[in-house]
């Protein structure tokens, strides 16, 4: 797909159709260009990502779920940042990679305005400047979309958030979730493989699948370990998450209304283990405040703030 093919819109699982090319919005609401909330240097991914000089992580606007707990509402459901062109996005990927040396380009739910990233990204690598891309995803995802964007995709920091159909449609409105997931997943892996590397900084290849521990639901985390396990692979870099909070509108849907408790998220860091994963993080239980990593607010100082 080109950007000149942005008439009808399959890029994510909804398939809406949308002509955005000429003013139409589908269920995202990304429309004819590239909206960003915010990017720069972060350091709040799995330590390699991250590296000495963080990650070079572009906060798109807008999303292709839409989750009741999402910390990031400001921007992906209220679409808040501001509209760019193709040439500033190509400015910031450059100055991230050349300025501040970042350890790679991190597309933070990046699905809606592939194209265009493609498009900002030529230039510099024309001119010998390429860093890995990191895909940071939901899971929500094509694999049609995956393999035409495999440019774009070194290492794949992707969810697998849910087992339950049910869930998906309640929790974030996305239809299809689990099968997606599942088979993006297993693509990715059968595509980039194992992380080439643990060391701060140092990967360039490689998936890491991220699994959200949810309140009321940690039996849906288990699942998809053991799907992972059998499936793909127990040697997949897991990354088991503690730092659910009730954002957003969640306060008003039980269960997640509260916090994951410790036997829940203990059921499911046992369940990694006796499924035989090694490879891959535990945030503990304590880490709970994390949850601001994924919201950018540690980004280095006077980076990239533009809502
Ligand atoms: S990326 Fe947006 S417009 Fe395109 S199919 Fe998905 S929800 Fe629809």
């Amino acid at each position: 797909m080109t950007l000149n093919t942005l008439t009808t819109c399959q890029l994510c699982p909804r398939q809406c159709g949308a002509d955005r090319a000429n003013g139409q919005v589908g269920f995202c609401q990304a429309g004819d260009g590239v909206r960003l909330f915010r990017w720069g240097p972060h350091f709040g991914e799995e330590p390699p990502i991250c590296g000495e000089t963080g990650s070079g992580a572009v906060f798109f606007s807008r999303c292709t779920m839409k989750c009741i707990y999402c910390q990031n509402s400001p921007w992906s459901w209220r679409g808040g940042g501001r509209d760019v062109s193709v040439q500033e996005l190509s400015d910031i990927l450059r100055d991230l990679a050349v300025r501040r040396r970042c350890a790679n380009w991190n597309l933070v739910s990046p699905t809606p305005y592939l194209p265009y990233i493609r498009a900002a990204a030529a230039p510099l690598i024309a001119d010998g400047i390429r860093l890995p891309f990191v895909w940071n995803s939901s899971g929500y995802e094509r694999v049609e979309t995956l393999a035409e964007y495999r440019d774009l995709c070194d290492i794949a920091l992707v969810d697998l958030r849910y087992s339950d159909e049910a869930t998906a449609r309640t929790a974030s409105s996305a239809a299809g979730y689990v099968a997606a997931a599942r088979a993006a997943v297993k693509h990715l892996w059968e595509t980039l493989g194992p992380l080439d590397s643990e060391e701060p900084g140092a990967a360039t290849r490689g998936v890491i699948v991220r699994i959200l521990v949810l309140p009321g639901h940690a039996d849906e985390a288990i699942e998809n370990l053991a799907w992972l396990a059998t499936e793909c692979s127990n040697d997949v870099h897991v990354s088991v998450m503690s730092q659910y909070a009730p954002a957003f509108i969640a306060s008003d849907t039980p269960p997640f209304d509260r916090v994951v408790t410790e036997e829940e998220y203990a059921s499911v860091t046992e369940a990694a283990a006796d499924f035989g994963f090694d490879n891959g993080w535990i945030q503990g239980i304590g880490s709970r405040d994390a949850s601001s990593d994924l919201v950018g607010e540690n980004m280095a100082p006077g980076d990239g703030v533009i809502a």
